[in-house]
This record gives C-alpha cells, structure tokens and sequence, in this order.
C-alpha cells in the first residue's frame, strides 16, 4: 500500500467511527474470514463495526467468531440500508467491482463515505478512496494480515482475529497446496498457531462437518462426470432436482469442482449448477498450471476470477451451456 494511504487510513481510524464491512455475494471462507477478522480488529480499536453480507454465507462457517452478528441484507433489507447510510467508511473484502455484491449494488453506489478495497482480484474498479489490491496474494486473509501490519497494530492480532485470518489463509490456498502459498504464507500461519489459534481443529470445522446429504450429493456429481481426455477437461453436473433430493443446503457444493482435477492428466475443470430460483446456471472453473480460467470466464461465461480459479454463470439451458462449453473446449489447445 502507498504510504499516503496508509496514513490517511490511520487517520481516519484514529477516532471511534461507525465502520460497515462487506463480503461479496456467496460469500466464502476468505470472504467471511477477512470480514470477521477485520470486525473483531475494529472492535478492539473501539469502533462500531458491523459486518453486512448480500446473502446468506454457508453453513460450515457459522462456528467462525462473530458470524451471529453478521447481517444479511437480503433478509433485513431496511436495516441494512440504514446501518450502510450511517457508516463513516465502508470496507469491501475479497471482492473489486460493485456488481460483486448483488442487489446491494443500488445502495452503495450511492453511498458518500470513503471505501476502503482489500482484495486479491484482478483488474480492480475504480470506486475506493484508497485501494489495496494485489493479485500475487493467495487470499484476502493474507492481506488483511498485511494490513494490520502496516497499520502499526499488529500486536492487536489474538487468537479471535488470527482464527478468521487462518481460515480465509486455508480455505483459499486449497489447503496450502496452490501456486499463490508462499514462505510468507507459512510464516504468518506460524505467529497464528503461536497465538493459539487451533489448526487442526479449524479444517475439521470446515471440510469434516458433512451431512450425509452432501456426501450423496458429491456422490452424484462425481457420478454425472465427463472426462474430455484429449482435452485434459473434466466436467461435471448438478441440476435444481438433484440437489433438492440430496437436501442441499448453501455450501455443499463447495469444493466439489476440484475432484476433477484429481484425475490423471487432466488440467481443467469445471462443474455446471442449476440454479431455478435465479434462473441461471452457477459455473465453477478450475485449472492447474499456465492454463488462465479467469480469461475463459471472462470472454464465454459473464465471469471471473483468478488465473486457477474463476466463477461465471449462463442464462441458457444445463445441455446447451455444456454443449458450449465442450464446444469450447474442443477448440482449444490445452
Ligand atoms: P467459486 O468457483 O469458488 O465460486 O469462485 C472462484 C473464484 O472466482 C473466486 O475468486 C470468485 O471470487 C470468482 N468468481 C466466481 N464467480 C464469479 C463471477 O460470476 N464473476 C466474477 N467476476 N468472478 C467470479
Ligand atoms: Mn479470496
């Protein structure tokens, strides 16, 4: 971060302020992570935070600290709208563009008070007074760290603050396995443990806390999956009648893309989800190694993301969006 900002930002902390944080819209560990672990630095700096999600975060993180407080302006929009009119500075987390967040768009496009971006995305928008931004970071929670740092108050991290922080740090890095982990990474996960933040309960929290509805789920998905050999691709599938018969609730789906890339030889990704109540198709994308899924959502499928992993979505039918995409894939050279 410029030093400038830096300081302006110190300054305009300096005296209690009423503080909104905002995650994007299906929100992940790193969004709820970075927002819940800023909530709690601001809290102890004597501030009046409040943490405002677009929508309903998934199940799986409601153990993490502060996630009760956290409101859903989809299910309060009056209140909501309220507490972001009277908030002196706004921090957007894991997100850059103001779409990222849904319906709440309309309200903070018209917001006066100053923006404050932390967020590893590429290609960032303009509408933050002051804008940290870098995509050589595996997670925003990484930033975060970074920033409390350059704040000078790094001694205020506690095992509170360190738990969102590790879980954005984990849940983004795929286990500390993508290319994005650095020393850096591992060091700060260090000073965590050392705080007593609990690292080998905080995975079973996130990925051992199943229903058996989700495993059948998974079972499915891995069921309906096409392996394009010749393309190093594999896909797969989930229409709204399948997850309504596992019980699906938000956050089962999560992490499912990735089997495919357990797959010998395949390097490409993706899994295809009905959504009715939207009338969209929700598109997950991943790669392993030079293969950019970002650039792919971006010109075929109204998305984005990181160069590995990228979301997009499609107002076409389920066999039509995969008939394009096999399309696709067919004619590129991976
Ligand atoms: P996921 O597949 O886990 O939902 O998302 C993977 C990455 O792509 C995340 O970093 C997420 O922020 C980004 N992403 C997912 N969906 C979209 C989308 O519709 N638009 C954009 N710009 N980015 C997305
Ligand atoms: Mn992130």
């Amino acid at each position: 971060m410029k030093i400038q900002d830096i300081q302006a930002i110190q300054l305009l902390l300096s005296t209690p302020k009423k503080i909104a944080i905002i995650p994007h819209r299906g929100p992940d560990g790193d969004a709820m992570g970075s927002t819940l672990g800023l909530y709690h630095f601001l809290l102890k700096n004597n501030h009046y935070p409040t943490v405002i999600a677009p929508n309903e975060f998934p199940d799986f993180l409601d153990w993490m600290p502060g996630a009760g407080k956290v409101k859903i302006f989809e299910k309060d929009k009056g209140n909501c709208t309220k507490i972001l009119e009277e908030a002196e500075i706004i921090f957007t987390l894991d997100f850059n563009a103001l779409h990222r967040v849904g319906v709440m768009e309309e309200v903070l496009s018209r917001l006066k008070a100053p923006f404050i971006m932390i967020d590893h995305h590429q290609f960032p928008h303009d509408y933050a007074a002051y804008t940290y931004s870098d995509t050589s970071f595996g997670s925003t929670c990484e930033m975060l760290y970074n920033f409390i740092v350059f704040l000078g108050k790094k001694e205020v991290i506690d095992e509170t603050i360190g738990t969102c922080i590790y879980t954005g740090i984990l849940t983004d890095s795929g286990s500390f396995r993508f290319p994005k982990t650095t020393g850096t990474t591992h060091r700060i996960i260090a000073e965590l443990i050392d705080l007593g933040v609990k690292n080998t309960v905080i995975p079973n929290l996130l990925f051992d806390n199943s229903s058996f509805g989700r495993l059948q789920l998974l079972g499915r998905a891995l069921q309906n999956m096409k392996v394009l050999t010749e393309h190093k691709t594999a896909y797969t599938t989930l229409t709204q009648d399948e997850l309504d018969s596992f019980d699906h609730v938000k956050g089962d789906t999560e992490g499912i893309v990735n089997y495919g890339l357990s797959i010998k030889g395949i390097i490409f990704t993706a899994i295809f989800i009905e959504n009715k109540d939207e009338k969209i198709i929700k598109i997950s994308f991943r790669s392993q190694g030079d293969f950019d899924v970002n650039q792919f959502a971006r010109d075929h499928f109204n998305g984005g993301g990181h160069i590995n992993a990228a979301g997009g979505k499609s107002e076409s039918s389920m066999d039509e969006t995969t008939q394009k995409f096999e399309d696709l894939v067919k004619n590129l050279s991976i």
